[in-house]
């Protein structure tokens, strides 16, 4: 079966074209500036070069097709032609509390994630284009759709109410629903794989640490807890997000810059966290670099990064009254050796004890950190969304089939 798998953002659709015989990518890209003039398609196939093409793409239905023709091209096309598709898989930023799960797209289906546009007003609009722009190229193909929040749905209520009028909750779902779940489920489920052990077995916290960032108490192979809320900018300190801060500042900072609800919102995503703090980049590796040339901002925000993942890491450990694995993913976790150190030298009393050394070493396969004796395994697991994605598309359309 081939999946394609489909990232649809408000100007962007990202794509990878899955053999699932093998899960090898046949190809991947992307198409950027789409509704502005010039927009990028880049194509990248797995045995071929790379090939960029300028053009005017309007909406995301020229975007798809777009799409097509490069992946069924004759000279850079990795498939005959658009019937050779199976089946398509979209990411979906937030599922509510109705999807607990991958399911197939239907008329009800598409109802519920545009009842859902106003808790992810910046995403699901824009992934409901991507659905609406495939069946108009591809009617007959049949799709599924992947959520961010559906993993987190197993949180109990002690994790995911938040301590405010429960009149919130019932008449607008105010809750935790966590985000990045289909990497933190990837990521566990692989690590388990790595160790050998059954993943229910194991407790687990996972750290996906790139522009965005979030842990995930991981107890019984289900998501227990997550730093992510009801939106991303809750938890750990990120790129430019601010994360945790006292919920009292917004209406007193409000107050005293005049600022209006966007700008707030816009201080708060845009302009906080390691850009704040370090006054050079939102950029780790710009950030870690600053910092060793000497740059007072820069380690005050590597620090701060560090430290408050390390709370993190220690709440989860008491939430689940203990920790057995614990794993760094994406841009940061899988690339920065710094970071690692910083968050594993400050926990050792846990029981973790690193293998800096093998914390150096670059790869790009899951691996082990910690040393021999360490009580808790430290890995990093390289995360593969787009995989889990067209994982879950074939298994639900191969049931639809049979
Ligand atoms: P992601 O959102 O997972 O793509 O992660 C992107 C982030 O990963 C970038 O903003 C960088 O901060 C970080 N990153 C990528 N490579 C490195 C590296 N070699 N060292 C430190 N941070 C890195």
């Amino acid at each position: 079966m081939k999946v394609l798998v489909i990232n649809a953002g408000s100007s962007s659709l990202k794509y990878q074209l899955y053999e699932m015989l093998n899960e090898n990518v046949l190809a991947s890209g992307r198409v950027e500036r789409i509704g502005m003039d010039s927009s990028i398609v880049t194509h990248e196939p797995a045995d071929k070069p790379e090939v960029r093409d300028v053009s005017e793409i309007l909406d995301h239905v020229t975007a798809v097709k777009r799409v097509i023709d490069m992946i069924t091209h004759k000279e850079y096309g990795v498939i005959g032609s658009m019937s050779e598709i199976d089946a398509v898989g979209h990411r979906i930023v937030h599922g509510g509390e109705v999807f607990k799960g991958s399911v197939l797209v239907t008329q009800e289906v598409k109802l519920e994630i545009r009842r859902l546009f106003d808790l992810a007003p910046l995403h699901n609009p824009a992934h409901m284009m991507g659905i609406t722009a495939v069946e108009a190229v591809m009617p007959e193909v049949p799709q599924v759709v992947v959520f961010d929040t559906a993993f987190h749905q197993t949180m109990p209520n002690t994790s995911y109410l938040y301590p405010v009028p429960t009149v919130l909750y019932r008449r607008h779902k105010i809750r935790r629903y966590g985000f990045h779940g289909t990497s933190h489920a990837y990521v566990s489920d692989k690590a388990a794989r790595y160790l050998n052990k059954p993943l229910q077995s194991l407790k687990m916290v996972t750290c996906h640490i790139g522009n965005g960032a979030s842990c995930a108490a991981i107890l019984d192979g289900k998501s227990f807890d997550t730093s992510m809320g009801m939106t991303p900018l809750e938890g750990l300190m990120m790129g430019t997000r601010s994360g945790d801060i006292d919920p009292a500042i917004v209406p007193f900072v409000m107050n005293k810059e005049e600022l209006t609800l966007n700008e707030a919102n816009s201080m708060l995503n845009k302009h906080s966290g390691m850009l704040a703090i370090s006054g050079i980049s939102s950029d780790m590796r710009e950030v870690t670099e600053a910092m060793h040339e000497g740059d007072k901002n820069a380690k005050l925000a590597f620090d701060m990064y560090t430290y408050r993942l390390r709370k993190y890491i220690g709440a989860y450990a008491a939430a689940m009254n203990g920790i057995d694995v614990l794993v760094f993913t994406a841009g940061v976790g899988e690339n920065s050796p710094d970071v690692r150190e910083a968050v594993c030298e400050g926990i050792t009393f846990l029981g973790i004890e690193l293998d800096k050394e093998k914390n150096r070493i670059r790869s790009k396969e899951a691996r082990e950190i910690s040393t021999p004796n360490s009580r808790i395994k430290v890995l990093v697991v390289p995360t593969n969304e787009e995989l889990l994605i067209a994982r879950d598309t074939n298994t639900i359309v191969k049931e639809l089939q049979n």
